[in-house]
This record gives C-alpha cells, sequence and structure tokens, in this order.
C-alpha cells in the first residue's frame, strides 16, 4: 500500500469575480498589500478608504526583506496580489510576523502560490524558506484573463514537468540510483501524470483562457502543494525539466519567465527519455507559449553551452538523479532539438 493514496495537498481555492474588492470587508485591519508597483493601478480602487497598504515588491533579497519587515509599523494581515514574486514575498512576511495571509494571483505563470515556502534570495542564491499557509487564495476569473496571455501560458511548465519528472523517478529507480528517503511510489507517480493530462485535453481552453483552462491550470498547479503533502518529496513534480532553468539561471544570471526554460526542459527531458517529446512540444506550442530560445533571449550558443554543461551543474549541486546525469547532450541531440522546434513553431513567425 502505498503511502501517499491518500495524500493531502492543496489549499482553500476560491474561484469568482470582482473578488479583491471584497477584501476591505473580512481582512482584518490595518493590512499590508503586497504586490508590483506597476500592477496597483488596476486595484488601487478596490482598496480606496480602507486600512490598508501597499508594499512594492522589488527584491526578494533575504536582507531586503528583513529591513522593510522592521519598518512595516502594525499589520494585522497580509494579502499577496500579484504573481510569482509578489505572492513569494507575501509568504515571507505572513510567515516572519504569524500574520493570517490571503493570496491573489493576477497571473498564473508559476506554482508559487501552492506552495508554502517561500522562495527567496540568500546571497544571491534562491532558498526556499518559512511555512505559510494562506486562508484562501481567490481565483478572479478575470482578472487572470486580462493578464498577457504569455504570463498565464507559462504556467503550464510548472505543470507538464510531472511527465518528466516522473521519468526521471523511474529511471533513477530502476537503475537503484532512487534516494532511499524517496523510494518510487506509483501511487503518487499516477497522480502527477493525471495532472499531465489535463492540460493535455484542455489546450484550447487554456490557449483563449476561458473558464475550463483556468481551472485546468489552477487543478494542476495545485498539485504543487504536494511537494509538502508528499513529506517534501520533489520527485514526482521535478526533473530534468527544472534542472534546465536551474542550469540556464546559473549560466546567465538572468530571470526567465518560469514556462520557457522548463518547458524547454521538459522537451529535452523527453527526448532524452524518448518518451512523448512531439506530444509535449505541441502542447506547448498550440497553447502559444514559445519555448524557442530566441524566444526568451538567449542565443543558440548560449542555450547549447547551458545543454552541454546541464550535467557537470547538476551533479556539482547535487540534485536528485535523473537522465540528464548520465546521458551527454550530443551534438545530434542538439541539431535534434533545433529542427524539432522549428518545426513546431513554423507556422508561428
Ligand atoms: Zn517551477
Amino acid at each position: 500500500m502505498s503511502a501517499h493514496a491518500h495524500l493531502h495537498y492543496g489549499f482553500p481555492t476560491v474561484f469568482g469575480r470582482g473578488l479583491a474588492a471584497e477584501f476591505r470587508n473580512f481582512v482584518n485591519p490595518p493590512f499590508l498589500v503586497v504586490t508590483m508597483d506597476d500592477l496597483w493601478p488596476l486595484f488601487a480602487a478596490d482598496f480606496a478608504g480602507a486600512d490598508a497598504r501597499p508594499y512594492f515588491t522589488r527584491s526578494t533579497d533575504v536582507g531586503d526583506l528583513e529591513r522593510d519587515l522592521a519598518d512595516l509599523g502594525e499589520i494585522r494581515a497580509i494579502i499577496g496580489l500579484g504573481g510569482g514574486q509578489a505572492l513569494d514575498v507575501a509568504k515571507y512576511f505572513a510567515w516572519r510576523r504569524n500574520l493570517p495571509l490571503f493570496q491573489m494571483p493576477t497571473a498564473l505563470s508559476v506554482n508559487a502560490v501552492f506552495g508554502q515556502r517561500a522562495g527567496i534570495r540568500e546571497n544571491g542564491r534562491v532558498v526556499y524558506r518559512g511555512f505559510a499557509v494562506p486562508e484562501c487564495v481567490f481565483i478572479d476569473l478575470d482578472v487572470l484573463r486580462a493578464a498577457p496571455p504569455a504570463l498565464n501560458w507559462s504556467g503550464i511548465g510548472d505543470i507538464l514537468c510531472f511527465h518528466t519528472g516522473v521519468l526521471d523517478w523511474r529511471y533513477a529507480h530502476d537503475r537503484g540510483k532512487a534516494e532511499a528517503k524517496w523510494p518510487w511510489d506509483p501511487v503518487l507517480a499516477d497522480q502527477s501524470l493525471a495532472k499531465v493530462e489535463g492540460i493535455v485535453d484542455a489546450v484550447d481552453d487554456i490557449r483563449t483562457m476561458t473558464d475550463r483552462g483556468i481551472a485546468a491550470l489552477v487543478d494542476g498547479l495545485q498539485w504543487g502543494t504536494s511537494f509538502h503533502g508528499a513529506g517534501w518529496c520533489p520527485r514526482h513534480i521535478e526533473g530534468t525539466d527544472h534542472f534546465l532553468f536551474y542550469t540556464l539561471e546559473h549560466l546567465t544570471g538572468r530571470k526567465f519567465l518560469h514556462g520557457q526554460p522548463v518547458g524547454l526542459g521538459v522537451v529535452v527531458g523527453a527526448m532524452l527519455h524518448g518518451s512523448r517529446a512531439d506530444e509535449m512540444l505541441d502542447v506547448i506550442a498550440r497553447i502559444g507559449l514559445d519555448i524557442r530560445p530566441e524566444a526568451m533571449g538567449l542565443t543558440w550558443t548560449r542555450l547549447e553551452e547551458g545543454l552541454t554543461t546541464m550535467r557537470a551543474y547538476i551533479t556539482s549541486q547535487p540534485l536528485w538523479h535523473s537522465i540528464a546525469h548520465d546521458e551527454a547532450i550530443t551534438p545530434a541531440f542538439l541539431a535534434d532539438l533545433r529542427s524539432r522546434l522549428d518545426r513546431a513553431y513554423a507556422h508561428r513567425s
């Protein structure tokens, strides 16, 4: 019997419209709205006259956050309103001050809203710290639909990665290289794979962000909390997919739209495993997410550098064993990847 047959996951999540205007009626004042300066003009009227202050996220560096925390004054609740960064800072503040947290994503670009730990930076390195469970995650259908489409399409990266995460887990298990604390669990793996099918089955709805498309994205991103639910096991949720992203981030020191390098990592991982690579690429391209290097500000040379040094980088970290630890990226592989990408986006300019 799998220990994870009855795994608990997800946070209380509410779908609706006009939700930002309701915060003033139920959030304990004075409260802080952790957001971004370019988003605030869209929501300021919802908080007009309320005992609320906006906090504009500029940095996720722990030193900056601790300094700002010391200057906050009296606050009785935290609202996170924005994309990944504002939601992570909201988590961090709620954790450090022991305050109730309410989260409202303005785009579904990553699964940050469905994780207990806050992604922050220590000495320039991303670390995940804290434990913040929101009272509720508010999914405003109209707000999400109004976001730049690529931001929402990016969210499929944090769901399709379950495909390669599970492949890597199975691969490590078959070779006796799965970590003792994370033994292969087919029940947990199957739950992840069902979320992948939820995206494959909703391509058109996600492209146009219908209510059904938003529901499919949220359902897959909610599975992010199964990292905690499975006892901090990351095996069923990420592998080569995110490893390519970590490598590219380390190599370039740049920020990426999360779903682009992760989505490319899904295709790379699926190619290495010989499992559904063209199908994953087709789903990504049909939804509209452009994962070609030029779409994320990388030259082919730079991407090739990332791919060929990934093995050394992930081994040095170290990260849990994957096919990318064993297989060298060859010139033939690079040429194959490039022609697959060219084909997938041939009609998308
Ligand atoms: Zn991710």
